[in-house]
């Protein structure tokens, strides 16, 4: 059984269901996991991952995950079931049926790819043994093969270069390489495209932060959006906690399974 939701809620719920396809996209942390204090211990609550199973039970109905996280640890922390679609970094990758792809970039990233490039070449040539490898939406220094020191010297060299750029990248460490990437995309464009990928004759999207409201933009005529905790939003419903937005999930997949799909 699932708590009774909001009446006017309850009956989105059951408009939504009827849907032909139902796209259920959800912001993975404060709308299914809590707030805990080291981001890698987020986990969603038991409620919401059951909720999540009966909707990838159900056919004609695909369940996607948006987040502000990098892809790999969203699927890490989501431990997101097969068939549940991943979009990370705020609509810049997507983790579809096991193909990583991203968005394809305007003329606006283009310019940013290119001014990366002139920041980072020179960091490149002044230390010798590290390389740049051109990425789709951005670039890689790598130091493999260096010693600590001077891969330290390179890569404080490059974040320095960058900042004083002005330029808005994102730079993730990783193993022997600083990659930098351009992110002008948002959540409602991953919406856009996830719309698109699945077919979605309709849409809920859930989310607590303020990235989400670019998700609830992305919404229309039939489509559902839930806030979930305080805070302006132009979402027409809200509840208060992840153990809420669990109630929801149980009720659509309850009243989607009901339509004898
Ligand atoms: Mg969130």
């Amino acid at each position: 059984m699932t708590e009774p939701l909001p009446a006017d809620l309850d009956e989105a719920v059951a408009r939504l269901a009827e849907t032909e396809h139902l796209l259920v996209a959800l912001d993975f942390d404060g709308t299914l996991a809590p707030f805990v204090d080291n981001p890698d211990d987020s986990r969603a609550i038991p409620a919401a991952s059951d909720a999540v199973s009966r909707l990838l039970e159900v056919s004609h109905t695909t369940v996607a995950y948006v987040s502000g996280r990098a892809v790999d640890s969203l699927q890490r922390a989501s431990m997101a079931p097969d068939g549940v679609l991943l979009v990370g970094s705020h609509g810049g990758e997507y983790r579809f049926d096991g193909v990583d792809t991203h968005p394809p970039l305007s003329d606006e990233d283009r310019d940013r790819v290119a001014a990366l490039s002139a920041v980072l070449a020179p960091v490149s040539s002044a230390h010798s043994g590290t390389w740049v490898e051109a990425k789709p939406a951005g670039f890689a220094l790598h130091t493999r093969g260096l010693g600590d020191a001077a891969e330290q010297d390179a890569n404080e060299h490059a974040r320095r270069a960058v900042h004083e750029a002005g330029l808005p990248v994102k730079v993730r460490n990783g193993k022997d390489v600083l990659e930098f990437s351009i992110l002008s995309v948002t959540k409602g464009d991953g919406i856009r495209h996830l719309r698109d990928y699945t077919g979605a004759t309709a849409v809920l999207y859930a989310g607590d932060d303020v990235t989400d409201e670019d998700g609830f933009a992305a919404l229309s005529d039939g489509d559902l959006a839930l806030k979930c905790g305080d805070g302006e939003t132009r979402a027409a419903y809200r509840v208060g906690s992840p153990e809420e937005v669990a109630s929801v999930l149980a009720k659509l997949a309850e009243a989607r399974a009901a339509t004898g799909r």
